[in-house]
């Protein structure tokens, strides 16, 4: 046959065996290098720090996966304190972004979309507890409106306390089926009347379901916001398109925390494989 091996074996030349050895020896350092390769390549990024922006909705105990149960969301912003996690606010971030601000360590900016009433009643003292800032992205004309919703009072309130209360539009219709008209007064009236209530600038939305398009928020931007926020898995740097920021939707699931941590570790490693970003 063409392929027998020859009749007697040659002996394994003695700087085969030494190269041998090294490479036995090597090996624990090449198993782990993977994790250091990607800690180094997040630090040394070009696009300079990456940011977490977590997404949640509702903190409570209905069995839907929008909500999260407060026992666990206080596990896990322990979890985020004890990690050694800075929160920071959407200002920090676009100052950073922009070159103008340096961010701490580990920053996350933790996000809460439409309103609901139970972020004041069970997220606020949690995140008070941690010394955490937050964000709440409200429906501007649900406030005072429906009672599962934050009152303009305890917006004010929090507010006043570390939570950036910021637009989510008027009446949270999908942005992808409204005419310009329609987003115009969607962006510009929720901005004013937000503005109006809270007594200063507010520069920063989220779309309602995560649906934009270019288009959009080229409209955002002429409504004078600073930057839009998407449901886009990822995470944040200069590379991201500043109307079109990714982030970590937290959800319900059947091991809530477990899921918490894995979505949390995993982000850099998905990314650094193009899992996420085209
Ligand atoms: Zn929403």
């Amino acid at each position: 046959m063409r392929f027998r091996r020859a009749k007697s074996e040659p002996k394994i030349a003695w700087w085969k065996k030494i190269l041998l050895v090294v490479l036995l020896l090597a090996l624990p350092l090449l198993a782990a290098s993977p994790r250091h390769m990607t800690a180094r390549m997040v630090a040394d990024s070009e696009n300079g720090t990456k940011v977490m922006i977590l997404n949640y909705h509702k903190i409570d105990d209905m069995n839907i996966s929008l909500s999260v149960p407060p026992e666990d969301f206080d596990k896990q912003m322990k979890y985020l304190y004890d990690h050694g996690y800075h929160t920071i606010s959407p200002d920090d971030l676009y100052n950073s972004l922009e070159g103008n601000a340096e961010l701490p360590e580990n920053p996350v900016l933790i996000t809460f979309d439409d309103g609901y009433r139970d972020n004041y009643e069970n997220a606020y003292p949690i995140l008070q507890k941690y010394g955490f800032k937050g964000t709440i992205f409200v429906i501007t004309s649900f406030l005072g409106v429906y009672p599962n919703y934050i009152t303009w009072g305890m917006a004010r309130e929090m507010d006043a306390n570390g939570i950036s209360i910021e637009s989510h539009t008027v009446d949270h219709k999908s942005m992808t089926d409204l005419t310009d008209e329609q987003l115009r007064s969607e962006l510009v009236d929720s901005k004013r009347k937000a503005e109006e209530e809270l007594g200063h600038e507010v520069d920063y939305m989220a779309y309602p379901t995560g649906t934009y398009n270019l288009h959009i928020a080229q409209l955002v931007k002429e409504a004078g916001y600073k930057a839009a926020f998407t449901i886009k898995y990822g995470n944040v740097d200069k590379a991201s398109n500043i109307y079109a920021l990714e982030r970590v939707p937290i959800f319900q699931t059947e091991q809530t925390n477990k899921d918490f941590v894995e979505r949390i570790r995993y982000i850099p490693l998905f990314e650094r494989f193009g899992w996420v970003k085209s």
